[in-house]
């Protein structure tokens, strides 16, 4: 284990979105990477906006995506508490450190943290009131991503609020001294805190820990941060939607980092691997939810097969809609060869349930538009009764026999594939869209295929 402790510090203050997740990522990977120390610590000090309900949507979101803590609530640790709303005992002494170096005052029922330099009195313009300015150096703050950064920090500020609360700034900055916090990684609209919690690690004589601010994710369409209301944005939602932990990990890492040789799909212990600051960009990244949906295509279609259906089989049951009912309800082996024969045609397990209906069910929907089209143009009837005949007797036991003997029968009549695969397309699924015809008819089988086929013949 290297020395390296980072942490990622949540508000629970509202639903697990796809920056706090990135945020937690980039911690995650960095400590890995390093062999370091993940921390999960809790900034719950905000009492009114927390609930135990976030607190368990981050505790499932972070497992889901495998991102586990060394350090944290449920874990323990040395040097816990590991959410601020135990940690009072801890910011009182720490308060006494400060008071004791002559660091505090009060003022108005507020505690306030005083910055050194001369002090005057002057009018704000923007305020409309008078403040005291404190005359200090800039403080500098050596970003491991934003490169030198100098700010003026040149007003005292309050640590503990009058209601005896003390202040993110004060709170954030002990934890990080208390936890021997290594690294600070956090997103960039944090830069601006920085030189306030710089002031204060150093009025603790405490050692201030490298910083990386991380760049923002833009929405998707036109400018400003992605914020939680935004579509796509809450990572419960995947977890939801039947996408894979591993793409969208995948995804998230690709979020203002790349490993600089356009590799997009990776492995999880390759980008623990290549993961570094200097792979981190300056700009800002946008989210693009068709490059997340392609990212879990690929995944899903290297899925294993056994892998793949225990995957499918667990959304199923945990959608329990009437038509996953009717899917579990089929028999495995059918089930398992239907759920195969989708894989490759899905964006995301939520697709499935629609796009095997028909398998389970003789009563499928047949889209209206689809039939007019294919029912009124050249001899549909008269194809179904030419399949009809071969396949009553064709050998069913392999896509490649299906597809030779379709093949043979049009090269006979004098026509295509295509010919026959429109109408009995519709005929054995309503649709124009789907799996392989071959392998729907290997899959659904004789008896159903023939069946389907005089249904629509009769209509
Ligand atoms: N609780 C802060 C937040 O949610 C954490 C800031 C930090 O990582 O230092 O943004």
């Amino acid at each position: 284990m290297s020395n390296v402790r980072v942490r990622f510090a949540p508000s629970p203050t509202g639903f697990f979105h796809i920056g706090s997740a990135r945020t937690a990522l980039f911690n995650w990977l960095y400590a890995r990477h390093t062999g370091g120390t993940f921390i999960l610590r809790i900034e719950d000090t905000d009492q009114a906006r927390n609930s135990e309900e976030f607190l368990n949507v981050i505790y499932d979101s972070l497992t889901w995506l495998g991102m586990t803590w060394d350090e944290g609530p449920k874990v323990g640790g040395a040097f816990g508490p590991y959410r601020q709303s135990e940690r009072g005992d801890i910011y009182k002494e720490y308060l006494a450190k400060l008071t004791a170096a002559g660091r505090t005052y009060e003022k108005d029922g507020a505690i306030w943290f005083k910055l050194l330099g001369e002090r005057s009195e002057v009018f704000d313009d923007h305020r409309k009131k008078i403040v005291t300015k404190v005359a200090t150096a800039p403080t500098v703050i050596d970003d491991q991503i934003r490169g030198h950064v100098e700010r003026v920090e040149d007003e005292d500020f309050v640590i503990f609020r009058s209601d005896g609360n003390p202040v993110f700034h004060f709170v954030n900055v002990v934890d990080d001294i208390a936890m021997q916090i290594t690294h600070v990684i956090r997103g960039e609209d944090h830069l601006s805190n920085t030189s306030k919690h710089v002031e204060l690690f150093k009025a603790f004589g405490a050692p201030v820990p490298a910083f990386a601010h991380i760049p923002l994710i833009l929405k998707q369409n036109g400018p400003g941060k992605m914020s939680k209301r935004d579509q796509g944005a809450l990572i419960e939602e995947y977890q939801k939607r039947g996408y894979l932990p591993e793409a969208l990990v995948n995804f998230l890492s690709l979020l203002g980092w790349s490993p600089k040789d356009d590799r997009e799909k990776m492995l999880i212990a390759d980008i623990v691997a290549l993961f570094d600051f200097p792979g981190i960009n300056q700009s800002n990244a946008r989210f693009d939810d068709k490059k997340l949906a392609h990212m879990n295509m690929a995944y899903l279609l290297e899925l294993p097969a056994d892998d793949f259906v225990v995957r499918a089989l667990e959304y199923f049951e945990k959608q329990a809609s009437p038509v996953t009912a009717v899917a579990l309800a089929a028999e495995p082996t059918y089930l398992r060869e239907v759920l195969l024969l989708s894989q490759p045609k899905i964006k995301s397990l939520e697709e499935l349930p629609a796009y095997t209906a028909y398998f389970f069910t003789e009563d499928f929907v047949v889209d209206a538009k689809v039939r007019d089209k294919v029912m009124g143009k050249g001899e549909p009837k008269l194809r179904l009764a030419e399949l009809t005949e071969l396949l009553t007797t064709a050998d069913f036991s392999s896509d490649t026999a299906i597809e030779e003997a379709i093949k043979a029968l049009a090269a006979a009549k004098g026509l295509g594939f295509g010919d026959y695969q429109s109408v009995a397309r519709l005929a054995v699924s309503g649709t124009n869209v789907g799996p392989s015809l071959t392998g729907l008819f290997r899959v659904l089988g004789r008896e159903r295929v023939l069946a389907r086929f005089s249904r629509l013949a009769a209509a």
